[in-house]
């Protein structure tokens, strides 16, 4: 059997169709929002903005108020709706309540309905790494959080391989990927993927041979470290990094890795200056603002992801016009000095690439968004010090304040002490003091 390359023609689109498509439906999903929503009804009113005046992405973008976490949060704590105003069950169409990661914040109740935005993405995404109709998936969620969302792959005729991400699941894993040969493995996430290399060295067999089937991984949550990379790489597995676009979609990067693809029949997507709110032109850096298209249950409208990205809206290779991104880190870490963005994402590589400070242990100091300077603290392995402490605080200087190009004030503790803020490589990245 012929299958065509994309899944839905709608994924090779011109950009004058999208364009087109997306000013008719944003208007309808405003109205709807309006008039079903309650927060997004308050906002409305507060702003003085009716949803008959959004006839165009242009209109919409002249007035429509925008909305954040915190907007829903206490939404739903002074209303007692457990929604936060955002969202609408409408009998027939809510198949099932999950709710979200709660990653950030509280878990939120999140109704599913049919046919949502997160699947129809995925399926698409699947259908580019190779799946096909009559192939397994392999499925190890952290939790099932998203309740009944799985029927777009049933009706695709894929085979779902249910697992548990739980290190106690790998000999079924293996098993599973040598009986059935399945073509996609989703998520692959890092916890699970240490105790695979502990399981492979232990045991002794062939990662090439188990995964020898599998056309992509697809992993998200949280980076994969340079090493964790690699290491997947040897079994012969290409590695796809998944995200959710800012609740409304699901997006992954495609055969190219160049960015994530934001499926803008789904949802429209903006970059703003997280202070002003000023719109911020393609290619610069701003804060991702999405709102649905489609999810009538969920209708998030202009809904600040805190996520600090760079948008691409030029054609990718792989043959989509869908507009890219690339997430650089959250707005409430940046950091300017003498005007130059900085994040701490930029700085990571930089301290992990010395010897005595390659677990990446260091806090920008971020008095205000706006610094005179760049002020780390960064934590060394005492016991991988071969010279002066003095001689590799100066050697981290150099590096940074070559490689950022900014005045640059370096502090260096033993990493025991910044340890005791967290667990391991999870310290907070930013603060006061
Ligand atoms: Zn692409």
């Amino acid at each position: 059997m012929k299958y065509p390359e994309f899944l839905d023609p709608l994924e090779t689109a011109s950009r004058e169709f999208l364009n087109d498509l997306q000013d008719n439906a944003i208007g309808a999903m405003c109205r709807h929002a309006q008039d079903y929503a309650p927060l997004i009804r308050q906002k409305c009113a507060e702003a003085g903005v009716d949803a008959r005046d959004v006839t165009s992405v242009k209109a919409f973008r002249e007035i429509w108020p925008f909305i954040d976490k915190d907007d829903i949060r206490i939404f739903r704590d002074t209303h007692n709706d457990v929604g936060g105003g955002t969202s609408v069950t409408i009998p027939g169409l809510t198949v099932s309540m999950g709710t979200t990661s709660g990653t950030t914040g509280d878990p939120t109740p999140i109704p599913n309905s049919r046919l949502g935005a997160p699947e129809i993405g995925y399926c698409r995404d699947l259908w580019g790494i190779g799946m096909r109709p009559g192939d397994y998936h392999v499925h190890m969620m952290f939790t099932y959080r998203g309740g009944h969302r799985r029927r777009l792959y049933n009706e695709l005729g894929v085979s779902d391989i249910y697992l548990s991400m739980h290190p106690a699941e790998l000999p079924r894993l293996v098993e599973a990927s040598l009986r059935f040969r399945p073509t996609v493995m989703n998520n692959f996430a890092s916890p699970f993927l240490h105790a695979m290399e502990q399981y492979i060295e232990k045991t002794g067999i062939d990662p090439v041979d188990v995964f020898s089937s599998y056309k992509g991984a697809i992993f998200g949550g949280e980076p994969l470290s340079d090493r964790m990379k690699a290491v997947v790489k040897s079994w012969g597995l290409e590695l796809y990094e998944t995200t959710s676009l800012g609740d409304v979609a699901s997006t992954t990067d495609c055969r190219m890795h160049n960015g994530f693809h934001a499926y803008e029949d789904l949802a429209y997507i903006e970059a703003i200056d997280p202070i002003t709110t000023d719109p911020v032109a393609d290619g610069e850096i701003g804060e991702l603002v999405v709102t649905t298209l489609v999810d009538r249950l969920c209708p998030l409208i202009r809904y600040r992801t805190g996520d600090l990205v760079v948008i691409d809206r030029a054609p990718c290779g792989c043959g989509r016009v869908h507009s890219r991104f690339k997430i650089l880190g959250r707005a409430t870490d940046q950091i300017l000095v003498e005007g130059r963005s900085i994040l701490p994402r930029e700085i990571m590589g930089i301290v992990e690439n010395h010897s005595e400070t390659r677990h990446g242990l260091f806090q920008i100091i971020r008095r205000d968004r706006e610094m005179p300077e760049l002020s780390i603290r960064i934590g060394y392995d005492p016991e991988r010090l071969t010279g002066r402490a003095d001689a590799l605080k100066a050697r981290l200087h150099d590096d940074i304040a070559g490689q950022i190009g900014v005045r640059t004030v370096i502090e260096l503790v033993e990493e025991a002490e910044l340890l005791k803020l967290g667990p391991p490589h999870k310290i907070p990245r930013v603060t006061k003091k």
